[in-house]
């Protein structure tokens, strides 16, 4: 529950993602968890890249995989195209110092916060840890995108933080195993220059969830996003914050992020954030 100040809150990459991009959405999203139906294609997909991640973590803990193969040709297409193309992440470690854990959780309390990362596999040693990711989405974002992303800038913040690796022996890649041809990769090599960004960009934005959380006690609503946004045309709760195109007109121009009073839930009936 987010009823008192003594509890940590814990927040994903992807609720970070969501509160820089429209903190009502967030709003909407995890506090009054209004979600909108989703798309059977979408929900295929994910269902799809699921059992790609249970796969790979059934593998990497030693478990038999044949029978999910044969009984799934798309996922024998990736792990093949995968074991081709990376055939030294699969490779067992031959030298027994080298840790290796898929679904790896880790958890860093900023203010009252609780940082939450599950990499789908750590593999480290001596001298260097890497963070790998799976992707089965076909088209891989532009690396500066991806870059820019908190599931990069907290994974690797959160590693460097919570053990002895400087963070330029961090690294963090993407396998996008569905890319047209051969899997593709993109990787990051961490700094001590991005890691403090990374610090100061994270208490901003935990700064400003406090006060936009302390708001919303007092019934007052998180922030919109300027009024003729683009993204408002694309977002499901268009008509719910009266950002639908016919009704841009009517409205005072400025976006006043805490202009809207409304009767809001009591805090207390709602239910953690979860991840
Ligand atoms: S309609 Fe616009 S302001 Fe409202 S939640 Fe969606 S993106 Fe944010």
């Amino acid at each position: 529950m987010l009823s008192t100040n003594t509890q940590l809150l814990r927040i994903s990459q992807g609720q970070l993602n969501l509160l820089e991009r429209c903190p009502r959405q967030f709003q909407h999203t995890y506090l009054e968890n209004l979600n909108s139906p989703s798309d059977p294609e979408q929900e295929e997909r994910q269902t799809l890249g699921s059992r790609f991640h249970l796969l790979m973590q059934q593998r990497e803990m030693g478990l038999p995989i044949q029978s999910f193969l044969q009984a799934d040709s798309q996922l024998q297409t990736w792990m093949s195209a995968f074991a081709n193309a990376a055939p030294e992440i699969l490779a067992p470690a031959a030298d027994s110092q080298t840790f290796r854990e898929s679904e790896h959780y880790r958890t860093l309390q900023v203010q009252n916060y609780l940082l939450t990362v599950v990499y789908d596999l750590l593999i480290a040693d001596q001298q260097k840890a890497q963070i790998l990711d799976w992707k089965t989405y076909p088209q891989p974002p532009h690396k500066s995108k991806l870059e820019k992303n908190w599931q990069t800038r907290l994974y690797l913040y959160v590693l460097a933080e919570t053990s002895e690796y400087l963070p330029e022996n961090i690294s963090m890649t993407y396998w996008f195993v569905q890319s047209q041809g051969q899997p593709q990769n993109i990787k990051f090599n961490y700094n001590t220059t991005q890691h403090q960004r990374t610090a100061n960009d994270l208490k901003e934005l935990l700064n400003d969830l406090t006060h936009c959380l302390e708001s919303y006690q007092q019934k007052q609503q998180f922030p919109q996003l300027p009024l003729g946004n683009k993204a408002c045309n694309y977002c499901q709760f268009a008509t719910r914050c009266d950002r639908t195109q016919a009704t841009e007109q009517k409205s005072d121009g400025y976006g006043n992020p805490f202009g809207e009073r409304h009767l809001l839930p009591d805090l207390a009936s709602i239910t953690e954030v979860s991840l």
